[in-house]
């Protein structure tokens, strides 16, 4: 039996693909940049 924690390892981190560091999950799922990508787009 796979436990959860390898269960959520086996699944696709979420990416940012301005600088590739890794998304946190968010209500906002359809948000594919980091916070910090997300701000440079603001100003
Ligand atoms: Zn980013």
């Amino acid at each position: 039996m796979m436990n959860p924690v390898e269960f959520f390892r086996s699944l696709p981190k979420k990416v940012c693909p301005e600088c590739g560091q890794h998304v946190e999950e968010q209500a906002e799922s359809y948000l594919m940049e980091c916070e910090r990508c997300l701000a440079k787009k603001i100003e």
